[in-house]
């Protein structure tokens, strides 16, 4: 795919590319799929669907009102997904890319020295280990395919501001897991304002994006350690 296709696609979905941009996130694709040779970041390895399920499903959770100058987290990023895209197409956003696998880390440290990216930082740890540290700090905590949302809510309330967002990127089996989630979200002072469905450009499979508002603080005893969230979740 060239950049001028890719600013297209992000342009049906209202979503501003520049051409830099559309080619930096063609450059991570290439980065990324280079690195997959060698090592399993992920399971994609065709290009169409790498650009269909890595960069514009990625791309295009946040309009760009939504952003401005915003500390965004993404719990669970793996190679950097999504945290990478949204870094490249809001630059003056701050994003943290957070895993707890030492090599997704280093693939994410060299991508951004390899694009000169000046906006993202990485950490290497486990969520519920740096939400103890990074307290109701940042203004969205965003996560993609790390676990069922009953189980990701408590890795992700405690990272966000009062009035900021957790947000659960999600397939369609979204409204069952909002129902086993519903007891936790009210404890970890979220509420549930919204799932936007949105239709992928080429399979036309149907992603649904779970926001929830930070109302009120999360009780400090949360997250607990990971067997307990697991084990009973909220
Ligand atoms: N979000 C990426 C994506 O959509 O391509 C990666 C998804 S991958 C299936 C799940 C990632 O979550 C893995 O890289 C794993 O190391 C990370 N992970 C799982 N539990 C975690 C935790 N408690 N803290 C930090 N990272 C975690």
């Amino acid at each position: 795919m060239d950049s001028q296709t890719l600013v297209s696609i992000f342009d049906k979905y209202s979503v501003p590319c520049s051409f830099e941009q559309a080619n930096l996130l063609l450059s991570l694709m290439d980065l990324t799929l280079a690195a997959n040779k060698k090592t399993n970041l992920t399971a994609i390895k065709n290009e169409d669907e790498f650009i269909e399920k890595m960069i514009i499903d990625c791309g295009i959770v946040f309009k760009a009102d939504d952003v401005v100058n915003k500390n965004i987290i993404d719990i669970g990023s793996g190679a950097g997904f999504p945290g990478l895209v949204i870094a490249i197409l809001y630059p003056n956003c701050h994003v943290t890319c957070l895993d707890s696998t030492a090599k997704k880390c280093q693939q994410i440290e060299y991508v951004i020295s390899k694009l000169k990216l000046n906006n993202v930082d990485v950490i290497n740890q486990r969520a519920e280990e740096y939400a103890k540290i990074q307290r109701e700090v940042y203004d969205f905590a965003i996560s993609r395919a790390v676990s069922e949302l009953n189980i990701l809510i408590e890795l992700c309330a405690g990272f966000v501001k009062k009035n900021g967002y957790v947000i659960a990127m999600k397939s369609q089996k979204s409204q069952s897991e909002l129902a086993k989630a519903k007891n936790g979200i009210k404890i970890l002072g979220l509420q549930n304002l919204k799932t936007e469905k949105i239709t992928l450009p080429f399979s036309n499979s149907i992603r649904h994006n779970i926001w929830l508002f930070k109302k009120t603080s999360t009780p400090k005893k949360y997250p607990r350690e990971y067997s307990k969230i697991t084990s009973k979740p909220l």
